[in-house]
């Protein structure tokens, strides 16, 4: 008997106030139309993280929540141990930024100590970035695809060496303004769209469980046409 796939939503009390809780719908669904047995996991401040998890999923949230969702999750470790075993983590926006060595909060920029997970930091920039933002993704095999999503956030993110941009910013700000958006180093990615995301981009869902499965997924059968349509007419309304 295969083992039930874990997706561990995790903290959502703190960072669950974009929606992108839906993240952990999407991969369920996904996984259950191919029929892989599947369940979210979700967990809050004081319950232990599991460590068998697949798929390790964080959202948007307000400044203070980063904070303690760092604290929290340095004192928990089981997202530290998932990755070690594998695990994918899959980061949104206040997600994103505290998988960096550092992000600022409040007005006076005070600086806080992230998860140290991704070769990123995060500051406040000159503008909030609010709005729609279209990316495009080169995906693993060398193709291109384009990421849809919606952005907001006062942070602006560089990166350093040791990770590599998810996308290049078609329309929006995204990481700092620099054309890049998002960061991949290993099994952690972070993103700045909401949407949430994996609604919004299936492509990218499935690439998160290849990953985390370690296999190539069949591709699903459904109203493709419905779903290019839908998409289309969303791109075209964001480049205007
Ligand atoms: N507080 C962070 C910022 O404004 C993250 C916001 C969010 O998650 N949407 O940069």
């Amino acid at each position: 008997m295969t083992a039930t796939v874990k997706i561990v939503l995790v903290y959502q009390s703190l960072l669950g106030i974009y929606g992108d809780q839906g993240n952990a719908k999407v991969l369920h669904k996904r996984l259950a139309w191919r029929g892989i047995d599947a369940e979210v996991v979700t967990v809050e401040p004081g319950q232990p993280l599991p460590a068998d998890g697949a798929v390790y999923l964080l959202g948007g949230g307000e400044d203070n929540a980063q904070t303690t969702a760092v604290r929290e999750l340095r004192r928990d470790g089981g997202l530290f141990t998932a990755l070690d075993h594998g695990a994918v983590l899959f980061a949104v926006c206040a997600g994103y930024q505290i998988c960096g060595h550092t992000f600022t909060i409040g007005e006076n920029d005070e600086v806080r100590e992230g998860l140290g997970l991704l070769d990123v930091t995060t500051r406040r920039g000159p503008t909030r970035a609010v709005g729609e933002i279209l990316t495009r993704w080169t995906k693993p095999d060398g193709t291109s695809s384009l990421i849809t999503g919606f952005e907001n956030h006062g942070g602006y993110t560089t990166l350093g060496p040791g990770a590599a941009p998810l996308a290049r910013v078609e329309v929006g700000v995204g990481n700092c303004g620099d054309g890049t958006e998002g960061a991949v180093q290993g099994r952690v990615v972070g993103t700045y769209p909401h949407g949430p995301v994996l609604a919004r981009n299936p492509e990218l869902a499935d690439h998160l469980l290849t990953l985390a499965l370690g296999r190539e997924l069949e591709p699903l059968p459904g109203p493709q046409a419905e779903h290019d349509g839908l998409r289309a007419e969303r791109i075209a309304f964001v480049r205007g």
